[in-house]
């Protein structure tokens, strides 16, 4: 059997319907067999309507009298019918699913599965479920001789076709299930339940399911070759990977010891550990690919910048992508502080750059070492003249579309090292998976002598009583802070504090305070501006939108104070936190939240731990991991039905692709090899 025929050559599908198919989604053979039924309905223990009792009840008969009426305010459609099946008849009502009374076909028998129950004085079957009953319904049945159904598969509404005509479709094609053939490699060392007709059999368990057992086991197994195929696609990125050529990049010791002496302070263990691990990967003549892994405020901006510098010494260009023009522009200030007396030329190339037409011809010719940017990199009139090592900060920030662009600005038939930093640890199961040609560096801790910030979760209304003085005092002890609000400006839509009127606020509150605002509407240059002004130490209290959310050091700064709280995600308030606690002095952070109810656990973790691997951990159980990670984040990629949680399958699956890689080739298994396709471009940096 050929699955990659188009679907009009099956016996059943003619033109018109290939044709809505294929709108939703559905081209060929294999498409059609691996759109899998959303939900299912157990139909199997079937009441004549004479003999029903009130609960939960499965009943089959024609329906007429079907008729839509609206409630009183229009908010409520509410669907009528009568259900008859030759004992009696029983009234049925949906509210809301408007369509019910378009959906039936006079004189068809149909199931309905749903609550029958007393309603205002009369019995009613309410908001059943309900799906097309035709003879070979019975195939399935445990007790056929009751013409009592089997269990039912509920397919999507969006595969083009309705769901009763595309169940009709998938069991006209039952027998072909039979000629499904293996995809999975039959080698050894895999688990026992890849074995010959595998696929064929879960293909059909999911769809023509005897009970759910059969669903659950066939399920599994079609996770199982998901992320078989998911993983396989991620290790042959690896093995690509190898293969191309770099520019080795040798080091020497001597540089690396000018430049760390030249630091206020010494490196951290973990600082040194990820600086050894980037510095030999620099030398090798295959392109570095580095994730270095730090909590906010580990200190991963040194790291970069000594790596760069080595870089630099061995003739290398280097780019530095961040996220943010706030960023880019302090991570130039201060790199260019650090390399400038070490005769590094570095340049800033963000949206409001002056002369960018200039700055880019010296970086073309080379004169410029390290670019420092964010976006405005990217674009295709940013030409470098060696681009041998480029570094990504914050790099969950960025999509595969911009990695991809700003790797392939080095020159031709050759891939710069690449060194991603991120404070949001890549969860195992992910490195495993989509991040499978990644090698991780870590920053177990923190620079000594810094004390964990305080975190104190406080109501709208106590803000008087225990964050005012405390603002106070840390200003007066020369302290700055930085005050977070959600929204800008005071919309009638939303009821949070905005940043306007916060400022404002707070004016009245301090009046011999400095007090200035910050927020993403502004020009770059003002921003900047403000940044300056607050990293100089002339504002006392900044208050912003989160446009000062990732990598903004200003270590003077020792208090932030978060307004409405409960509307940011665990990631983004850690971060938020993160920007105080950065120099010697304690710091504080305050989570300000309206209303009585108790904090989410989202606040209540943050209240707990400092620690951002754990936080990332409680996210990751709190969210999964989807919403989480940047490819995942787009939706590109959709899994049908694995999901990257389940660690045990996909450990598994990781041992079995290990195995195959060595002992097979890809080759012989030609299927294989075109559906990882779709997954290789996802699970690559490079
Ligand atoms: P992040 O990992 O969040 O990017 P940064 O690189 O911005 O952190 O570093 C945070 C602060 O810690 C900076 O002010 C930096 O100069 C300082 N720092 C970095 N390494 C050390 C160290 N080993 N000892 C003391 N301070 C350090
Ligand atoms: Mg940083």
């Amino acid at each position: 059997m050929n699955l990659d025929a188009d679907v009009e050559t099956l016996s059943g599908i003619g033109a018109k319907t290939a044709e809505a198919l294929r709108r939703g989604g559905i081209k060929t053979v294999r498409d059609l067999f691996y759109s899998l039924p959303r939900d299912y309905e157990n139909y199997q223990n079937l009441t004549r309507i004479a003999d029903l009792k009130p609960g939960k009840v499965v009943i089959k008969g024609t329906i007429d009298h079907l008729n839509t009426h609206y409630g009183k305010t229009r908010r409520l459609a509410i669907t009528e019918g009568i259900i008859s099946d030759g004992s009696a008849s029983v009234r049925t009502v949906w509210f809301n699913q408007a369509y019910r009374a378009k959906q039936f076909q006079p004189g068809k028998t149909y199931l309905f599965s749903g609550n029958f129950e007393l309603k205002y004085g009369r019995y009613q079957l309410t908001s059943p479920s309900s799906t097309l009953y035709e003879a070979d319904d019975l195939e399935n049945a445990v007790r056929p001789e009751e013409e009592s159904p089997g269990y039912q598969p509920i397919y999507s509404m969006h595969l083009g076709i309705k769901p009763d005509q595309f169940k009709r479709l998938i069991r006209r094609s039952k027998k072909l299930f039979a000629e499904i053939p293996d995809l999975l490699p039959n080698t050894t060392s895999k688990p026992t339940f890849v074995k010959p007709r595998a696929r064929a059999d879960a293909l059909f368990e999911v769809h023509f399911p005897k009970d759910q057992n059969a669903v659950a086991r066939g399920r599994r197994y079609l996770a199982y070759e998901e992320l078989f195929e998911l993983i396989l696609a991620a290790r042959l990125n690896k093995q690509e990977n190898q293969k191309l050529k770099s520019e080795p990049l040798p080091f020497e010791v001597e540089n690396t010891k000018q430049i760390i002496g030249s630091l206020p302070f010494t490196l951290t263990p973990g600082q040194k550990r990820a600086t050894w691990d980037i510095l030999k990967d620099l030398e090798k003549t295959t392109p570095m690919n580095r994730l270095l892994q730090g909590d906010v405020g580990s200190g991963k901006t040194v790291v970069a910048a000594i790596s760069a510098y080595q870089a630099i010494k061995a003739g290398a260009q280097v780019a530095l992508l961040a996220p943010t023009a706030i960023l880019a522009a302090q991570h130039a200030e201060s790199l260019d502080a650090l390399l400038k007396p070490l005769g590094v030329q570095t340049a800033l190339l963000i949206g409001s750059t002056k002369n960018k037409a200039e700055l880019k011809k010296h970086i073309k010719s080379g004169e410029v070492d390290l670019v420092i940017g964010t976006h405005a990199l990217l674009t295709d009139d940013t030409e470098f003249n060696r681009l041998a090592f480029a570094i990504i900060d914050e790099q969950h920030r960025f999509g595969v579309a911009q990695r991809q662009k700003l790797l392939l600005k080095s020159p031709e038939n050759e891939a710069p090292h690449l060194l991603a930093m991120t404070a949001t640890p890549i969860p195992r199961s992910l490195q495993l998976t989509i991040f499978g040609d990644l090698t991780v560096s870590t920053i177990p801790e923190l620079p000594q002598g810094r004390q964990p910030i305080e975190t104190k979760i406080i109501r709208e209304i106590d803000q008087k009583q225990y964050l005012y003085p405390k603002v106070k005092e840390e200003i007066k002890k020369g302290r700055q802070v930085y005050w977070i609000c959600k929204s800008i400006e005071d919309s009638p839509k939303e009821e949070t504090v905005s940043v306007k009127k916060q400022a404002e606020a707070l004016k009245t509150l301090f009046p011999n305070f400095t007090i200035d605002f910050l927020h993403g509407r502004m020009k770059p240059a003002e921003k900047d501006e403000k940044m300056q002004k607050f990293q100089a130490g002339k504002t006392d209290i900044l208050v912003s939108t989160t446009v000062v959310e990732v990598g903004v050091n200003v270590p003077n700064a020792t208090l932030m104070v978060i307004m409405d709280a409960e509307g940011f995600g665990l990631a983004q308030l850690h971060q938020l936190r993160g920007r105080v606690g950065r120099g010697k002095h304690q710091s504080y952070c305050f989570l300000v939240k309206a209303g009585e109810e108790r904090p989410s656990r989202r606040l209540r973790e943050l209240e707990k731990s400092t620690s951002g691997f754990h936080l990332a951990e409680v996210d990751l159980k709190i969210r999964g991991p989807g919403e989480i990670y940047g490819a995942l984040q787009s939706g590109a990629l959709d899994l049908r039905i694995a999901t990257l949680t389940d660690t045990e399958l996909i450990s598994l699956a990781s041992r079995h692709v290990d195995r195959f890689l060595k002992d097979s080739d890809l080759k012989n298994y030609p299927e294989l090899a075109q559906v990882i396709q779709k997954y290789q471009q996802l699970t690559t940096l490079n």
